[in-house]
């Protein structure tokens, strides 16, 4: 077992000095914590979030100045969040994404030269040059913008929301943390939620949030039903260089049985991101990375000129994920936990923020107010609030996705009718490009 602090995170029924490790959670309910203890160890805490993904790591910061106590548990080693490996992935980034972790003193941890901008996107249906484009609106909520949006790999984000974490870690005043736990058990109860751990281990708190992925195992664990869409194929993602300019326009191409995204890192750099069915990607990926280099620019009919592969390929199942409600009894569900999705709009992580954003709010409210923070009312509202965005997105997107990869004529048609409508209609660029921007 690692530990961010091993001197706070060892648990024991007794009193310590230590602020964290508290002898009960709080009046009102460690009499019926107590009765209800099956493990010789139990540890009281307020919130214990499982799963220090981004989302997770975002939870702890934002309930920083709560004055509530709050207990982490990941599956992995300290050593793999703390030094995330480049996984592939580059995270279209909204400007709301980008106040909220300006907040959350992520975005000052970002190497600014790691900070790419996108200034355009273009939609193009099979081999027609018909482009269906948004630019960069003069202003965002009223704000002068600099950008559509901002790409970020997921490893720089996941690195940013360590470092901003890393002086409570280091030094503990409200979070401990633990790394390359297992859980054995979760249960729920009317005062408290509990995570069983190994070696007869347990922690109870007055709320659980899950962020612990789209398969989540606690989501699963309280009985939450979820929406699940297999997709049948697969995402390669990998970066590349290439001799003429992207314009730092992303382009995404719905091109026959499969798609091609490209987003811009500078000028000359951009991330290649492929969907295909399951069952072609061997063949995709035998190929040499000169002779998929030499596909890729066949798709993109030269545009970009000679194109040379720069990094491992990464490979991603598509999966889908909608849970048919956000909250349990003391439970509650956060990032992709809550909703995983098709990559194809960039929605995932930029949702998931907003499910940090709206939840730590409500939280910080009952807080302040000496509220219980593991009302049913209370998490009930975080559904509602969430919700209202996540259905539509969730569903909208997986209709475009069957919609741009059905190669039947009349799905041809229809793209080919749909991106001329929208680029006429005003009204409807103006919807869509407010949700790339956030
Ligand atoms: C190819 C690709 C491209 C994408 N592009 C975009 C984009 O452009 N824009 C966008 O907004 N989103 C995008 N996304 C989505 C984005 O990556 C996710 O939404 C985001 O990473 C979710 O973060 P999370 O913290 O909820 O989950 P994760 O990043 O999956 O982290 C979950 C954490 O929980 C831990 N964990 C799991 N199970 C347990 C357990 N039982 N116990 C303890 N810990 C556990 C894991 O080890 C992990 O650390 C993309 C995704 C993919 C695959």
């Amino acid at each position: 077992m690692n530990t961010a602090n091993p001197t706070t995170s060892t648990t024991s029924p007794t009193p310590t000095s230590n602020p964290i490790d508290t002898q009960s959670l709080n009046t009102h309910s460690s009499n019926t914590q107590a009765n209800h203890a099956q493990s010789s160890h139990t540890q009281y805490t307020d919130i214990i979030i499982v799963g220090a993904g981004p989302i997770g790591l975002s939870m702890c910061q934002a309930l920083k100045n709560t004055g509530l106590r709050v207990h982490l548990l990941e599956k992995q080693s300290q050593e793999a969040i703390a030094h995330p490996q480049y996984d592939g992935r580059e995270i279209a980034i909204t400007h709301r994404t980008k106040g909220f972790m300006k907040r959350l003193e992520q975005w000052r941890e970002l190497d600014k030269d790691r900070i790419h901008h996108l200034k355009r996107a273009e939609v193009y249906n099979g081999q027609s040059l018909f482009a269906l484009g948004f630019d960069k609106p003069d202003r965002v909520r009223g704000r002068p913008i600099e950008t559509l949006g901002y790409l970020l790999a997921n490893s720089a984000i996941r690195q940013a929301a360590y470092n901003a974490l890393l002086p409570e870690l280091q030094h503990p005043s409200y979070l401990t943390a633990e790394f390359g736990q297992t859980i054995q058990k979760i249960s729920s109860h009317a005062d408290y939620a509990e995570v069983q751990l190994a070696e007869d281990r347990a922690i109870q708190g007055k709320l659980l949030l899950a962020a612990d992925s789209r398969v989540s195992f606690v989501r699963k664990a309280l009985g939450i039903s979820a929406d699940m869409q297999d997709f049948g194929r697969t995402v390669l993602v990998f970066r590349c260089r290439h001799t003429m300019t992207n314009h730092l326009t992303a382009h995404e191409g719905f091109y026959y049985g499969k798609t091609l995204a490209v987003l811009p890192l500078g000028e000359f750099e951009s991330s290649m991101v492929i969907t295909i069915a399951n069952n072609k990607v061997t063949t995709l990926k035998n190929l040499s990375n000169q002779a998929l280099a030499l596909e890729l620019s066949q798709w993109l009919g030269g545009r970009l000129g000679e194109i040379t592969i720069t990094s491992e390929i990464f490979s991603y199942p598509l999966l889908g994920v909608h849970a048919n409600t956000f909250y349990a009894q003391r439970s509650a569900l956060i990032g992709d936990a809550a909703v995983g999705m098709h990559p194809v709009t960039a929605h995932g992580y930029n949702l998931g923020m907003e499910s940090v954003e709206i939840l730590s709010r409500l939280i910080h409210k009952a807080a302040m107010r000496g509220q219980d923070i593991g009302k049913t009312s209370l998490l009930r509202q975080y559904h509602r609030k969430h919700s209202l965005k996540t259905r539509p997105m969730y569903h909208g997107t997986n209709a475009l996705v069957k919609l741009y990869t059905d190669d039947r004529p009349p799905a041809k048609v229809a793209r080919h009718i749909g991106l001329r409508v929208s680029n006429i209609l005003t009204p409807v660029k103006k919807v869509i490009t407010a949700q790339l921007t956030g």
